[in-house]
This record gives C-alpha cells, sequence and structure tokens, in this order.
C-alpha cells in the first residue's frame, strides 16, 4: 500500500510538470499524457504503445514464453554459429548482416517480459555492443555492413530497449545515426531489402521523432519514403501476383509483404494524405482476396503463391504481419485489425512451433497432412526441406526471426488512449499496469484461458479511486457480447465498448464474448471451421521422425499415423448442430495435439478420390463432393494444435 501511494505521489508530480510545460503545436493534437504518441505535425495516433514491461504475460501466454526461453531463443546462441558468440554484432568476425538483429528484435523483448536472468545478460551485451561501438560519423553495426536493412532493424531492438530501461545512450546514438543516414542516403541509396523494407526503420526514426521532437528526423523519414518500394501503389492497384507466371522477385515476396503491412500505414503519418490510409487497407483486403490463409494471413512460398491450402507461408511473414499489425492498430485503432492480428497470432503462429519452440518450419501449409523429405513439393521456389521442422529448414532467416512473434503479441495486448485510459485491444492472461487520469497508477489483471474460452475476468488493483475510461474491444465474430461491471453492457461485435467511471480496488470486469462456430467456404468451396478467434483442424496422428541433428536439437520429417482425406458432413445453415464441443483444462503446453484445449467432435466419411500428390495432400476436391464410404466420428483442434492438419475440408454432399 506504501509503496502505491508513493507512486502515485510521484505521477502527480509528473503530471503536474507535464502540464506546467508551454503550450507548443505540439499539443495540437491529443497525446496521453504519459505515454508517447504522434506528435504534430504527424497526424493523432489512435493509441500509444505501453513500455515494454507494463504487459506482463499471466496464465497460459506467461507459460509459452518460458517454453519459448527453454527453446529455441534461450538455446540459440550456444550452438548456433548465426547468433554465437562470434557475430560481428558482438564484435567478432561471424555473420555481420541480419541475422544479429533479428534474434535481438525478438529476445530482448522476451528477455524483459520473463525476467529470465540469462537472457537479461544477453540482452545487456548485444544492445550493448552496439551502443558502445558507434562510429564517429554516426555509423552503427559490425564495419562491414554496408547495407541500411540490418542497420534499421536494429534501431527496432534499440526502441524496445529503450523503453524498458530508459538507458540514456540510446537517444543519443539514434539521434546521430539518423543524422548520419540522412546524409549518407543521397549518396548511398536504399537498394533490394533496404528499399522494400524502408517502413521497418522509418518506424524507429518516428519513434525517436516523438520522444526528441527533432524535425531532422521526419526529414530523413521522407527521404526513406521517397527512396523507397511505394506500396501504397502495389496495393492499391493490385496485380495479384498469382503463380505460376511470376517468379521470385522482391516484390512478392512474402516476407516483405508481411513487413509492408504497415507501410501505407507510416507513408499516412508523414504525409496525411487519405490515399495512403486507404491503401492499408487495400493491402489487407487484397492480400486477403488472392493470397489469403485460413490461418490469419497469406501464402507465399516464397513469393505470392495464391489462395490454394497445400501452398506455403514462411515463418517470418507470420510474426512481420503480427508486428505490422501492431503497429497499424496504435495508429488506427480499428477494431478489425485486432480480429486480424488475433486471427494470425493465435492460428498460423503457433501452428509452425513444435510445441517445445525447439524445431519450427519455414513454410506451413493450411492442409499439411504430411512433412516429408522429397524434391518435389507445391511450393513454387522453395525446396522439398520448406516444411520440415528443425533448427534451420530451408534457410536461416526464421531460426534468426522466430523470436520476436510471441513477446511483441503480449507487449502489444493494451495500448493507452488518447485521453488516458486504457484499451484492451488484444485479448490473452497478463496484467497491466500504467498510469492513467490524474497521474495514478493501476493495475488490472486478467485472467483468462482466452482464445479457449470465452469468459475473461478483469480485476483492477489500485491505491485509491480513480477515473479513467477502459475502451474494450468486441470482436466482430462476438455475437451476444456483455460487459459486466456494476450493471451491464451488451456492445455491438466489431466495436471499441468505453466504459468510463470511478474505479475502486478490486473492481471486476467480466466479458463474456459468446463463441458460435462459424464456417468458411474457401479454396474450390472448401469448408473451413471457425469458433472465436480460433480456425479448427482435423487431429492427425503424428510421428515425430528424427532423420538429422544430434538429440538436443534434431529435424524432423512429421508423418501421419491416421487418414486426412476426410469429407466433413455439415449443415451449413445450422453449424452448431454439426459440432459437438468438448473444452478440457488447460495443460501445458497449450498449442501441443494430444493437450489441445478444445475440442469441435464432427460427422465425416473418406473421400477416396481425394489422394496424395506431391508430397502433401492435393487440392482438395470441389465441393460438394460424394462419397460411398461409411460415417465416422472425427476430432478438430485449434490449427495451432494440430501441427499435420487439415483445415480446408471438402463438403459433402445429399
Ligand atoms: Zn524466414
Amino acid at each position: 500500500m506504501h509503496r502505491f501511494l508513493i507512486t502515485a505521489a510521484i505521477a502527480t508530480m509528473i503530471q503536474l510538470a507535464v502540464t506546467a510545460v508551454p503550450a507548443t503545436a505540439a499539443e495540437a493534437t491529443k497525446v496521453n499524457s504519459f505515454y508517447p504518441a504522434n506528435k504534430a505535425p504527424l497526424p493523432q495516433s489512435a493509441y500509444s504503445i505501453l513500455p515494454l514491461g507494463a504487459v506482463m504475460p499471466q496464465g497460459w501466454l506467461k507459460q509459452q514464453l518460458t517454453i519459448q526461453t527453454t527453446g529455441l531463443t534461450g538455446n540459440l546462441p550456444k550452438f548456433w554459429n548465426d547468433v554465437g558468440p562470434a557475430s560481428a554484432w558482438l564484435g567478432g568476425k561471424g555473420e555481420g548482416w541480419e541475422r544479429g538483429p533479428y534474434y535481438t528484435d525478438g529476445m530482448v523483448p522476451l528477455a524483459f517480459l520473463t525476467q529470465d536472468p540469462e537472457l537479461m545478460e544477453m540482452a545487456r551485451k548485444w544492445v550493448g555492443w552496439t551502443l558502445d561501438h558507434q562510429r564517429l560519423d554516426g555509423g552503427i553495426g559490425p564495419a562491414s555492413c554496408t547495407d541500411w536493412w540490418p542497420l534499421g532493424l536494429m534501431c527496432k531492438t534499440l526502441t524496445q530497449y529503450y523503453d524498458a530501461t530508459g538507458d540514456a545512450r540510446v537517444i543519443p546514438v539514434m539521434t546521430k545515426f539518423f543524422a548520419y543516414m540522412q546524409v549518407e542516403l543521397p549518396k548511398r541509396p536504399l537498394h533490394e531489402w533496404a528499399k522494400m523494407r524502408w517502413a521497418d526503420t522509418a518506424l524507429s526514426a518516428i519513434w525517436l521523432y516523438n520522444r526528441t521532437g527533432n524535425p531532422a528526423l521526419l526529414e530523413v523519414s521522407k527521404l526513406l519514403m521517397a527512396q523507397g518500394h511505394d506500396y501504397a501503389q502495389q496495393f492499391s492497384n493490385f496485380q495479384a501476383y498469382s503463380k505460376p507466371s511470376q517468379g521470385w522477385n522482391l516484390e512478392n515476396h512474402g516476407v516483405n509483404a508481411g513487413m509492408a503491412y504497415k507501410t501505407p500505414g507510416i507513408m499516412f503519418q508523414l504525409t496525411g494524405e487519405a490515399k495512403y490510409r486507404k491503401a492499408v487497407d487495400d493491402g489487407i483486403s487484397n492480400l486477403d482476396k488472392y493470397h489469403g490463409q485460413a490461418g490469419g494471413t497469406f501464402a507465399a512460398d516464397e513469393c505470392f503463391a495464391g489462395r490454394s491450402p497445400t501452398q506455403g507461408t514462411e515463418l517470418c511473414s507470420v510474426d512481420e504481419s503480427m508486428f505490422s499489425f501492431e503497429n497499424l492498430i496504435a495508429m488506427f485503432g480499428d477494431p478489425l485489425m485486432s480480429d486480424k492480428l488475433e486471427r494470425m497470432s493465435y492460428n498460423a503462429w503457433p501452428g509452425t512451433f513444435s510445441p517445445d519452440m525447439w524445431a519450427h518450419q519455414y513454410d506451413q501449409q493450411a492442409n499439411q497432412p504430411i512433412c516429408r523429405i522429397s524434391k518435389e513439393k507445391w511450393f513454387i521456389t522453395n525446396g522439398g526441406e520448406a516444411n520440415l521442422w528443425g533448427v534451420e529448414p530451408q534457410f536461416g532467416c526464421c531460426t534468426a526471426n522466430m523470436h520476436q512473434g510471441w513477446p511483441k503479441f503480449v507487449r502489444h495486448l493494451w495500448m493507452a488512449t488518447p485521453d488516458d485510459g486504457l484499451a484492451a485491444v488484444t485479448y490473452g492472461p497478463c496484467s497491466v499496469t500504467a498510469k492513467v487520469k490524474g497521474g495514478n497508477t493501476v493495475t488490472i489483471d486478467v485472467v483468462t484461458d482466452y482464445p479457449f474460452s470465452d469468459v475473461i475476468k478483469m480485476t483492477v488493483r489500485t491505491a485509491k479511486p480513480v477515473e479513467f475510461p477502459l475502451q474494450l474491444r468486441i470482436p466482430a465474430w462476438a455475437e451476444g457480447a456483455s460487459v459486466q461491471t456494476d450493471k451491464t453492457l451488451t456492445p455491438r461485435p466489431g466495436s471499441f465498448a468505453t466504459v468510463s467511471r470511478l474505479w475502486s480496488n478490486g473492481d471486476t470486469i467480466t466479458l463474456k464474448l459468446p463463441m458460435k462456430i462459424r464456417i468458411e467456404r474457401r479454396f474450390n468451396n472448401s469448408a473451413t471451421v471457425l469458433r472465436g478467434p480460433l480456425v479448427y483442424s482435423l487431429r492427425i496422428g503424428e510421428n515425430w521422425h528424427k532423420f538429422r541433428g544430434d538429440d538436443a536439437h534434431p529435424d524432423y520429417e512429421l508423418l501421419p499415423t491416421t487418414p486426412w482425406n476426410y469429407g466433413l458432413i455439415l449443415d451449413e445453415k445450422n453449424p452448431q448442430q454439426s459440432f459437438e464441443v468438448v473444452t478440457k483444462p488447460l495443460t501445458e503446453p497449450v498449442y501441443s495435439s494430444k493437450n489441445a484445449p478444445v475440442e469441435l467432435h464432427a460427422k465425416a466419411r473418406l473421400v477416396p478420390t481425394w489422394k496424395e500428390a506431391r508430397n502433401s495432400a492435393d487440392v482438395p476436391p470441389v465441393s460438394p463432393v460424394q462419397s460411398a464410404e461409411p460415417i465416422q466420428d472425427i476430432v478438430l483442434i485449434p490449427y495451432g494444435c494440430a501441427k499435420l492438419r487439415i483445415t480446408e475440408f471438402p463438403v459433402l454432399g445429399e
């Protein structure tokens, strides 16, 4: 109690200090009093991103971050040289391009969200080397690195480190680096990856502008935009880029596109032009329309690959898409973007890792009943190892870049509102501690098994009663949602419900988000089953066959031990009648086939004409399909639990 009182007193002093600052042009936009958002002339942000550590994982999400820590993230430097002690990003003679910065971009937030001592030490070491080895001209990173892309990537790590620690070295180093960039860019313009991924660098420059107000940072951001690829144009005049006519190129590259979801948003930040705001929505809808996949992102193996569920989605394109949406939500506050973020984060993301997070895939498929060593695959430009499981299948970018997904998702569950309140933009078990109106610090504990459960219980902890607005996202699928405080609200799905009142210590909010079963018709009129934020897939027996590597970190084929070629018996007008929902207590690790916390029991028949092709399932036959096979019971489990899966089912006709 005493600690709270002191905190509140300091907070009040800080708030007085803030309000005592003379009015400037920067105050023309409404911003949260405690957490930076866009400063004028940038357009107003919908939300401020909270400092790293303000939202801490609880419940199954906490366990998930522990699994990641004891899995590849905590152990990779011990045996994978590209992020080992010889990294050029630590002053050695080893890897000096993107892999070091990719690793730190996820390892650093994981360290602060788990407080794992070993990770914290690594975070200090990696960030410390960059901060302590800036060259006189302002350049950062290994002297051998002349590509702007990994340098911009390292800036993303620095912003997170600063948000967590307030380390006094960060702001001067970044300021000097961007000044150097402004001088150098006209002489050494962006090319290749840096040209496509410029917005990720501009994001850090804008982050710095919002903390220092230095106008040169907007100039360098606009220079990046002028030299960078125009994704707004590409997304608004989308050329489909579907297989097989287009080969491998940077414009239809999946990871670039995942990063680029936010690029028109950055263009809007820098210009305020409506066409860029429209291009954000065009990008989201066109990627879905032409390449959308049931797991929540799009197919690109490793370039755009169309809507067939046999095509692949690269791991890096999933976590980069997640990071893009986390930033788009802060920019625009669109609840549908939050729905999209949850769909990719709770389905495609866990679906591409082994339950212990020691093995990952390069490419995942929505229909993935077989992951076998073979040359012939459905993938356009990826090889026969792309959907195997291990340390470095196909190519090591995902090995370096798999670390940011969960920690950044946790960090962005809550954001601060311009009117000094808090917004729950996505849901999961966590605690958020932040300053609200009047400078009071409150904690909200979110207790839930979401996305496996439809009940979310929040409890407010506060030293004294405090009034502030609380925004709660109501997903578009949540028909009949209710918010219960001292009264019960029934807000509209696909919106934010705002509860503005005096909150006292121990006050509770109970959110009910009814999860009705929904059916989506997808490729060849196949059916995908959804319930709440989760997509459901056929549970297939798994044989994890080690074929390479040592016992500590082997590579696996993943082979089926049960049939997969089922057609679904479906009463589409009344899908609730076609499935029996069976829920189980959460058991760690939740994202595994055997521990699946929710099962949907359904009826199906084998479809003998639907066979294996190219070492995977053939494309699903056009529905409706016929089968004379006997009716069987099948079990669907969350996509992320089903490492072998069928997600787009043929539907049996009458
Ligand atoms: Zn990758």
